[in-house]
């Protein structure tokens, strides 16, 4: 293998696969993705709910890139799903309110929906009778009815995206972490660069850093981003027993409790291949790996001495904020705290029946010196380097129109040359 890269990507996540797949398909640069385990896609990507998320509950006005990248990731994930006869559930989803005062939120939502790009025949306004007769287990006061919504294997897409890069000319480094850049010249002009990484050190001409929870510490390590601080929460599941396969014909949402972060409330989930979960809830860990009690452990330390600054402080100064966390962890802690969140609305699931967790998932978040959470992904330029930081929900929906994007503004900036190659596939032809 030759140790000399055009553009190395960092991390193997779904996004870096995505970016990979465009790139090789679209330029003759040479490419290389490396990644810290021993296979794509280990971390968020295949720990996620699998939800192709239609941009019901994304505001137009704060999350405008989130909401036009989830609607242009549907079409593209069921185009690549079908290209590769990997699962692509069409079954749409349910947000509900349980009180009252939760119903003008579901009207608020459905005027995002349509400001978002959906279609009237895409999202329905129910009532509470209607809404009964839709989904006769729920308890609520109305809801609406999302049909343009599915579900997926998020670990499979990202695993296929790998394998389709690798065909069309990428090279992958395993079990090579990044560890620290070497700036082989000093000059901007034809800069050469050396990952140091724990197996092998690659030269590059150019960088993306797509290494997920651990982008910012990357981008930080390229002296960019130093205005903004991460923390990690942690999205636990519960696992619902055979018995609870029929409750319902969708997953059902609740509207959120705390708007102004980026979270919803543990919803009812059903999988792509029929399996049905509570979950995800968001408690606070020190690591972008911290899954269990000692991985987190492990990440005290180098957390609070290298990341507590002055934007944590006073995130943790906000009475909400501690409000919203006290919650997050007692339902971490409680399985029946958990289980009731959801039993809010399906008041016939009794937690003593859910005996097995699912896998948690680690989303990480970025916060602004003034503890304010980052609305929406950051893409930040250095010299020869481009760091996707904030890259969260509904990012796997998003991955592909989102990868296409920034191939696209590398060709055009001339950081990479057109190839006279043709793939024939449907989303490569979509790139012109
Ligand atoms: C609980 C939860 C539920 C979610 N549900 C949904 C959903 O239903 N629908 C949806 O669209 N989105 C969902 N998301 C969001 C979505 O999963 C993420 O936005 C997406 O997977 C992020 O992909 P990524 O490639 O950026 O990150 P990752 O999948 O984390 O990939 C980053 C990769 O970089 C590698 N890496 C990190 N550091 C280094 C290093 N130093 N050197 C080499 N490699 C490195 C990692 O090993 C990893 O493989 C959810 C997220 C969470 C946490």
């Amino acid at each position: 293998m030759k140790d000399s890269y055009d553009i190395t990507i960092i991390g193997g996540g779904i996004l870096g696969c995505a970016i990979a797949y465009f790139l090789s398909a679209v330029t003759d640069s040479s490419i290389i993705v490396i990644e810290q385990e021993k296979k794509v896609g280990l971390h968020t990507s295949s720990r996620n709910t699998g939800k192709v998320h239609a941009p019901f509950y994304y505001s137009p006005d704060r999350k405008s890139s989130t909401a036009t990248y989830a609607l242009k990731g549907f079409d593209m994930i069921k185009t690549y799903c079908a290209l590769h006869k990997l699962p692509f559930k069409e079954d749409g989803v349910i947000e509900i309110a349980i009180s009252d005062n939760e119903i003008d939120v579901l009207h608020k939502h459905v005027q995002w929906a349509f400001k978002n790009g959906l279609k009237k025949e895409d999202v329905r306004f129910l009532n509470k009778d209607e809404m009964l007769q839709f989904e006769p287990n729920l308890k609520c006061e109305s809801g609406i009815v999302c049909f343009r919504d599915a579900s997926t294997d998020y670990a499979l897409i990202n695993q296929k995206l790998m394998e389709d890069a690798i065909k069309f000319g990428c090279k992958t480094s395993f079990e090579n972490k990044f560890k620290s850049i070497y700036f082989n010249t000093k000059t901007a002009a034809n800069r050469k660069m050396t990952i140091i990484g724990t197996v092998e050190d690659i030269t590059t001409d150019y960088i993306i850093n797509a290494a997920g929870g651990s982008s910012l510490d990357i981008a930080h390590s390229f002296n960019l981003a130093k205005e903004y601080t991460d923390l990690h929460f942690r999205g636990e599941y519960w696992i619902a027993p055979q018995k609870y396969s029929n409750l319902t014909k969708r997953s059902i949402y609740s509207v959120p409790r705390y708007t102004e972060y980026p979270f919803l409330d543990p919803h009812w989930i059903i999988r792509s291949d029929q399996t049905c979960e509570v979950g995800p809830n968001a408690v606070p860990v020190f690591g972008p790996y911290s899954y269990n009690f000692y991985d987190n452990l492990k990440n005290v330390i180098p957390k609070i001495s290298s990341s507590f600054k002055i934007g944590l402080l006073k995130l943790f100064l906000n009475t909400q904020f501690l409000r919203l966390v006290s919650g997050e962890f007692s339902s971490s802690f409680s399985k029946t705290s958990m289980i009731n969140r959801v039993r809010r609305f399906l008041p016939s699931l009794n937690p003593s029946d859910f005996k097995q967790r699912g896998k948690a998932g680690i989303r990480s978040q970025l916060i602004d010196r003034n503890g304010n959470f980052a609305s929406e992904s950051l893409l930040v330029e250095g010299e020869s380097s481009l760091h996707i930081l904030n890259y969260n929900s509904p990012g796997a929906t998003g991955a592909l129109p989102f990868a296409m994007n920034i191939v696209r503004k590398l060709v055009q900036t001339n950081i990479v040359s057109r190839t006279s190659r043709s793939i024939n596939s449907p989303l490569i032809n979509e790139f012109d």
